[in-house]
């Protein structure tokens, strides 16, 4: 069963960067799964994709950015 996958939102930026309230709550929520899973996090910028994995401990694993409209 799937409890919580993840966290997205919307930034006004053409290529989005998380910020460092952003990552803040992601740890946190990460640090929180029980799990031990990372966190999935997406921010959904004006043409690009931000797209990581945070672990419980704030290692971060950004992926590939996406053009918006690309697949
Ligand atoms: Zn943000």
């Amino acid at each position: 069963m799937v409890r919580y996958i993840g966290e997205r939102h919307t930034h006004p930026q053409n290529h989005p960067t998380p910020s460092s309230i952003d990552l803040n709550e992601w740890q946190i929520l990460a640090a929180d799964r029980v799990d031990g899973r990372p966190l999935l996090a997406l921010i959904v910028g004006c043409r690009d994709l931000h797209v990581e994995y945070m672990s419980g401990t704030g290692k971060r694993r950004i992926l590939e950015h996406a053009e918006v409209g690309q697949v």
